[in-house]
Parts: structure tokens; sequence; C-alpha cells
């Protein structure tokens, strides 16, 4: 008698389109503009506190649900920046990156069967999260056409139904750079309340804002904090991708409860030197913030500025750091074509933009561009680019 070896849960969705652009990034020795991390260090000063908290002897497990050190620094910042009040003891769990609390916060409040809103285009975890927990997927588009990415407020309500039991929140957005406005989270909170949902938020890019855009919490409007799990993480305002400490907080025992339980037994715990190194990050200097948001408002515009002398035509973002653009103008070949062309033949990774669709029809005309790279970098990025000019169309 033979078994299938693998689980159906892990055939309900395909490898990460992100991590398989670096690698064939990696084969071809191309640019890697595929995943979104920095290719320049860390504050110094950052790296130092971690050293240092190896040397004094944060080497072994913290508490599972974060360093009481890191959840304070937390809970303060939550205060200062995001308007929202917390216990660090009672409403905070650190994990192991945005990514773990993602998971963990949908383990711990998804049933089988039950529905979880998501935007779309999505980044791509929230697909598969949402398949492990159990839920049923439902999509409500942004149009990418819109400068400010909108969506439809009708097609919104039509998705909340008797079964849904969170929506998926993404401000500043991955991959449009959508930064959600104080009147769109509105009506979204007010939904919430009407269908008791909860909102599941990811925030990671809330300090990367241009164009005099403003970073609205969803928890922190009226009646939402109870019912909002804002997630966090050091990886993009610190740079260190690397280092996986993120957080979720929600002002609620119970549903934080759940979280750490599921967190517990996935990870036990984030590094504990990194979250020691954490609460260095998190009592960085306001400015710090403000130089952060424009050193990538100059990389945004040189970036927009290679691709659309080169005839992309970009959504423009205004957060986050990924451009996302079409590229119908330099060749006629599908997403995924197109990027594997362009990783092999061009030297430079993307992510096609099928990878942010549930149904990868919706996404054929786009590939996805991160910028968080040095100015050389993105220079150089010009240099091989260049070629699409010469070479005319890719293989199509
Ligand atoms: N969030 C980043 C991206 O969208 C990195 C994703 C990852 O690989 N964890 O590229």
């Amino acid at each position: 008698m033979t078994k299938q070896w693998t689980a159906a849960r892990v055939g309900l969705f395909a490898e990460s389109v992100i991590r398989e652009m670096t690698r064939l990034n990696n084969l071809h020795n191309g640019v890697n503009l595929a995943q979104g991390f920095p290719d320049f260090d860390a504050p110094a000063e950052l790296l130092q506190a971690a050293a240092k908290a190896m040397r004094d002897g944060f080497n072994q497990y913290a508490i599972t649900w974060g360093s009481p050190r890191l959840r304070a620094a937390v809970a303060e910042k939550f205060a200062w920046y995001n308007g929202v009040e917390v216990d660090p003891d009672a409403h905070i769990t650190v994990t192991c990156g945005a990514t773990e609390a993602m998971m963990a916060a949908l383990l711990a409040i998804v049933d089988p069967g039950d529905e979880v809103i998501i935007f779309e285009p999505f980044y791509e975890n929230y697909g598969p999260d949402a398949l492990l927990s159990g839920a049923v997927p439902r999509y409500v588009s942004l149009n990418l056409g819109d400068p400010e990415c909108g969506f439809d407020p009708d097609q919104l309500r039509d998705a909340f139904t008797e079964k849904t039991k969170a929506i998926i929140i993404n401000t500043p957005h991955n991959p449009a750079g959508k930064v959600f406005t104080r009147a769109e989270l509105s009506l979204i909170a007010d939904l919430c309340q009407k269908h008791d949902v909860l909102a599941v938020t990811d925030e990671v890019y809330e300090h990367l804002l241009y164009d005099g855009r403003k970073h609205v919490s969803i928890a922190s409007l009226e009646g939402m904090a109870e019912r909002t799990v804002t997630i966090n993480s050091m990886s993009k305002t610190y740079s260190v991708t690397g280092w996986r400490v993120g957080w979720a907080i929600i002002k609620n025992r119970d549903v934080t409860n759940g979280i750490r339980r599921a967190h517990d037994f996935l990870t036990v715990g984030a590094a504990a030197p990194l979250q020691e190194a954490g609460v260095v990050a998190l009592g960085f200097p306001r400015e710090y913030y403000a130089r952060t948001a424009e050193m990538y408002r100059r990389k945004r515009d040189h970036l927009l500025g290679i691709l659309t002398k080169l005839g992309f035509r970009c959504v423009i973002p205004r957060g986050a750091y990924y451009i996302m653009t079409e590229f119908d103008a330099l060749s006629s070949a599908d997403d995924v074509t197109f990027a594997h062309s362009l990783v092999k033949d061009v030297g430079v990774a993307t992510v096609p933009g099928s990878s942010f669709y549930h149904d990868p029809s919706m996404g054929r005309r786009f590939i996805r561009f991160a910028y968080p790279k040095k100015e050389e970098t993105l220079a150089e990025v010009a240099r091989r680019l260049a070629k699409l000019r010469t070479t005319a169309k890719l293989k199509s």
C-alpha cells in the first residue's frame, strides 16, 4: 500500500515566487530587485547593540512572548507613533518577524471555514497564511489604474458575510505602495464593528511614506483597538530583515493569549539578543524615521526615473519600497516570461505581478521592482536595463 507522503495542506499553495526569484537571481548573477531587503547595512549602533547583548549574556530563551524590555519599548512606540495605549504584559507578543506574527494571529482567530477578506493585489504570504489556518479567502480589488489605488466600497461591503472572521489590511501596501486613508480605514472599521470582524493589519512599512502621506493605524480608530491585531517588525524600519524580530499587538487579553499559544508552539520565541538590540532601535530619536523616509523617497524617484524613461508605466508608490509597473511597451510576453528573461538576459531580478493575485491572469501585465538598494546598485540597474532599449523587445 502506498500513501501520499505530503499532507494536503502544503499542496494548497506553491513555493514563494519572491524567494524563487532571489534564487534565480543568484544563479544568474543578477541585481536582486525582487525580494524586498536592503543591500546596505543597518545603523551601526544597532549592530553594536546586538553584539553587546550577546556578550552581556542574552543567549538563552527570552520569555516566550517577548523580552519585557522589548515589549515595553514596543508599547511606548505604539503610543507615540500609532496613538494607541496598550499594556505590554497583556497585549503584545514578540514573534519571529511579521511573517510569524501574521501566521500566529490567523491561527489564533480563524476556524476552518471562516472567511478572511484580503485586498488584492496582496503580499503573497497572506494567501498561504489564510489557507494554512483553514480560512476561505475573499478578495477585494485595489484599482492600480487609480493614483490612490482605491477600492470600490460596495465590493468591500459585499465581501462581508456572516462567515467573515477577519480582514487583512496592509498599509503602506506591498506591492502597490498604497497608503490607506483615514476615510477608507473608517469605512473598514465600521464594517468590522457591524459584522463583528477582527482587523489584522500589517504595518511594517509604517515609516516609509512619501508625498505628504500620513500613516493611520486602524487600531487607533474609535472602537478598534480591542478588535485589531497590529503587526510590525524591525525588518524594514531598521534594515534588519534577517533578524526576524516582529510583534503582534491587540488590546484584548483573550486574543493575545491565543496568539501567544500559537506562537509558543510554533517557535518558542524570537532571538533573545536581537530582541535586546530592538530596545535600542525602538528608542532611536524621532528624526531617524524622517531621515529614513527621505532616503527611500530619493531611491523611489531614482528608480521611477529609470523605469519611466524606458517606457514602463509605473504605479507611483506613496509608501513602502516597491514599484508595480506595467511593461506592455517593452514586451508582449506574460509577467513570468518577462521577469525570467529580465533576470537571465539583462541580469535584473523582479517579481512577476501574478504572484500578488489569486487569479494569475490579473497580474499578467505587471512586474514588481524593490528599491531598498544603494544608489550605485540602482545606477547599475539603469545600465543593465538600457539593454532593453537596444535589444528592443525581449522574447515574447
Ligand atoms: N516583504 C518582502 C517582499 O515582499 C520580503 C518577503 C520575504 O521574502 N520575506 O519582497
